[in-house]
């Protein structure tokens, strides 16, 4: 099984799907990650407020597998923006991961009523300066945060990683980051199971008629579109299913009809909205 690459706007490349391990606890997390790197899952997502990039590393250094085969990503905290505090930051994380270098390090959310996502992002391009990280991006930014980072630092963050989902499509900031050439990370592929997504009949009907599960149709939707995806699963046979996802094609109907699913209004979040996280 290969799993494809995006190409990032700083000439790097990323596996399209990944694993991700928010809210998996920090006891679990090196037998999970060894169980998505025994699958083949090489890209790891994972990021300090989680609590369990120690983990993260074990199983990384457990693993053999060689270093540049991996993609792993973590993420900067709300509280540690200022000043040089990502310097601290990631030092932390890196040693936490037991890695010389992460693959892309993310500002977490943008925290806007404390007006210093521009500063943060402005240190993570110092960080990737000093080799500390290969890429830059972005988490839950808008696209009025995005106009401004861009605006003033003169860098365009490789990816923003953001809540998207069939009834969440944030369509205004997907189609900011297709004319900025910036990666759609997607969070929250599935809606976190917070709603009866797979019961939706454009996901049921895809799934019989491709002979797959609700969870492969939404994530072949997801790569179909080019998002770049890290659905997390404790549970190894939804995490082999979860890899299972490149041997079928959804139609032209079958993709607008997952389309079809977005409340259009914001409605259909199931996250904090980024302007109230802070
Ligand atoms: P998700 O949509 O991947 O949902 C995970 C849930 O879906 C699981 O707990 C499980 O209940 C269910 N599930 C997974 N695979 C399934 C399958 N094959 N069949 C049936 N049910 C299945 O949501 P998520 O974990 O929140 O998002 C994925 C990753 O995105 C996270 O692990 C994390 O790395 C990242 N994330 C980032 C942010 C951010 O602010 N940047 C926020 C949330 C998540």
């Amino acid at each position: 099984m290969t799993i494809p690459t995006i190409t990032l706007n700083d000439g790097f490349t990323i596996p399209q799907l990944g694993y991700g391990v928010f809210k998996v606890p920090a006891a679990e997390t090196e037998k999970a990650v060894s169980e998505a790197l025994e699958a083949g899952y090489r890209h790891i997502d994972t990021a300090a407020i989680y609590g369990n990039e120690e983990g993260v590393g074990a199983a990384i250094a457990k693993s053999g597998i060689a270093r540049d085969e991996l993609f792993i990503t973590t993420k900067l905290w709300n509280d540690r923006h200022d000043g040089d505090e990502p310097n601290a930051a990631i030092a932390e994380s890196l040693e936490k991961l037991g890695l010389e270098q992460v693959d892309l390090y993310l500002v977490h959310w943008p925290t806007p009523a404390n007006d210093n996502y521009v500063h943060a992002f402005a240190k993570l391009i110092e960080l990737r300066e000093q080799g500390l990280t290969r890429s830059i991006g972005v988490s839950n930014y808008l696209v009025e945060h995005l106009e401004r980072v861009v605006s003033e630092t003169g860098v365009t963050p490789a990816v923003n990683q953001i809540e998207l989902h069939p009834a969440y499509q944030q369509r205004d900031v997907v189609a900011w980051a297709a004319d900025h050439g910036v990666g759609i990370e997607a969070w929250g592929p599935l809606g976190q199971g917070k709603y009866d997504l797979f019961g939706m009949p454009a996901v049921a009907d895809a799934a019989a008629a491709h002979g797959k599960a609700p969870a492969q149709i939404v994530l072949g939707w997801h790569l179909q579109k080019g998002n770049i995806v890290f659905p997390k699963s404790v549970h190894a046979e939804r995490l082999r299913q979860n890899l299972d996802v490149f041997d079928f094609t959804l139609t032209d109907a079958e993709i607008a009809a997952i389309d079809s699913i977005d409340s259009l209004d914001g409605s259909g979040r199931v996250g904090s909205h980024p302007n109230d996280v802070n």
